[in-house]
């Protein structure tokens, strides 16, 4: 890797952009780390080289490049943070402070887990560019695992699939998060991967080519009769997912693999429906298969339209079928979400986190203790989010299988606590039935209640509205007598 690649590839994302920082941090970089080698034997500089290379795949900004060029300066040379700072400014030498100190992990086993996992939430909570710094130096020292000793292997590949996997999805960053599982799938399990692999890249691989063709070579004409500019690939499937989906479902490879699945780029989102228009015209549409995520998105913005049809031979076809911009946005997520905003508002800042990560924040604020707020992030962040919807259209982004009472605290603290009945999607029903994605939920309150109800505990699922009722229900009748007596 070289400089000249990580400058040429900055320049093509950031055309107006002054490169001229990128040199200075590889010559100070190339200076710190000179002398030093990889486990590998190659020069140290190698490291945030491609580190930094990856970041420009992820189109990140000039700040978090060169902070990946600079990432291992204050942990492995003579230079330290002050001398960042004064040499490339206070925004960089932050980024590069953040990644030196999710680097330094003190303890050992199930608390290791919990700090690694805390450390994660918190820079992410501060500045979501550090983990994505953090995720491109894993990727490459994944890449260069083999020179390791091998307990050391099993560790790093495990705390990836534990911690930084499960992060880049939650941040919709699927091709970091696809290459970080592969390879720890290869590192943990070598004689299944090496199975799959040679399933899918040897045995299957002219045989998904030639059905590729078919579908294309029938949708081709009927998309230029349209006059629809496209572009068409086959989707590559990920041996992980595949052997996840194999292990959780008991199925055999061949059950798995079996759906074929195809991804349509077009210039506009009208174009994506008359583009579904043609598909479900030519085969036919296998029933719920269907999904808008553009006029609905997923919580963490993913835009795209699926269907999966009937197609040629009657086999299972998947499409996808998108915007270029939206096709991006899936493949980085976050970072390219951001990008984009960035460039059309011309704003330097991430003003533009998903309302988890503002959660984090909030839920940094009130949690002192370690072991609780991995708890409460855990089962509120790791749990997929579902969108519903108040009677007026607002949207409002819940964990999976939360109740009518979450949506009214979502709401107001005071709909939560004068709840005392909930309609979702017009039919009446109980405060506890768990909401799906897309309902729409209307709260029916009671003018004069006081207190919500202490029961509700028993079944909640955020963390906001387990607070809010706490904090207002009645007290015991106890407590009462207590109050009373202390009063008097
Ligand atoms: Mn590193």
């Amino acid at each position: 890797m070289t400089i000249d690649l990580i400058i040429k590839k900055f320049a093509h994302n950031h055309p107006e952009s002054d490169t001229t920082l990128l040199l200075l941090a590889y010559e100070f970089a190339e200076e710190a780390h000179r002398g030093q080698t990889r486990k590998s034997g190659e020069p140290y500089i190698q490291h945030p080289l491609h580190t930094a290379f990856m970041l420009t795949q992820i189109k990140a900004d000039l700040e978090t490049i060169v902070a990946g060029l600079l990432h291992d300066v204050p942990e492995d040379t003579s230079y330290n943070i002050d001398d960042i700072k004064k040499n490339f400014g206070s925004e960089i030498a932050f980024l590069v402070a953040g990644i030196t100190k999710l680097g330094k992990i003190k303890y050992r086993g199930i608390e290791r887990y919990r700090e690694n996992l805390k450390k994660m939430f918190l820079a992410m909570a501060q500045d979501v560019r550090v983990i994505f710094i953090k995720f491109c130096d894993r990727i490459h020292n994944l890449r260069t695992i083999e020179y390791l000793p091998h307990e050391k292997q099993i560790r790093i590949a495990k705390e990836t699939l534990e911690i930084y996997s499960p992060i880049a999805g939650l941040l919709g960053m699927w091709r970091l998060k696809w290459q970080m599982d592969d390879i720890c799938f290869k590192c943990l399990y070598p004689d299944e991967f090496a199975k799959l692999e040679h399933k899918y890249e040897v045995e299957k691989k002219a045989e998904r080519n030639q059905f590729f063709l078919k579908v294309k070579n029938e949708l081709v004409s009927k998309l230029e009769v349209a006059s629809i500019g496209y572009n068409m690939e086959m989707r590559f499937k990920h041996l992980y997912s595949i052997w996840q989906k194999m292990r959780a479902k008991n199925r055999k490879f061949n059950e798995i693999y079996d759906v074929f699945a195809v991804r349509i780029i077009v210039p506009t989102i009208d174009d994506c429906y008359k583009v579904l228009g043609i598909i479900h015209s030519t085969w036919r549409p296998q029933q719920e298969r269907f999904k808008d995520y553009i006029a609905m998105p997923k919580p963490n913005g993913y835009r795209s339209l699926h269907t999966t049809v009937f197609g040629p031979e009657g086999k299972s076809t998947e499409f996808q079928i998108r915007t270029q911009e939206m096709n991006e946005e899936s493949i980085y997520g976050l970072a390219a979400h951001w990008y984009y905003k960035a460039k059309m508002h011309n704003d330097d800042t991430i003003k533009h986190q998903p309302a988890w990560i503002k959660d984090i924040v909030m839920l940094q604020k009130d949690m002192k203790d370690t072991n609780n707020f991995i708890k409460e992030a855990k089962i509120d962040l790791f749990r997929n989010r579902i969108f519903v919807f108040s009677p007026k259209g607002d949207v409002f982004e819940l964990p999976e299988s939360s109740t009518p009472i979450d949506f009214a605290y979502a709401v107001h603290t005071d709909i939560g606590n004068k709840a005392v009945g909930a309609r979702i999607n017009e039919k009446i029903t109980t405060i506890d039935q768990e909401l799906k994605n897309g309902d729409m939920v209307e709260i029916i309150i009671e003018k004069n209640r006081q207190y919500p109800n202490r029961d509700w505990l028993k079944f909640v699922k955020t963390k906001h509205a387990r607070d809010r009722i706490r904090q207002f229900a009645k007290p015991s009748t106890l407590k009462n007598i207590k109050d009373f007596f202390l009063r008097k």
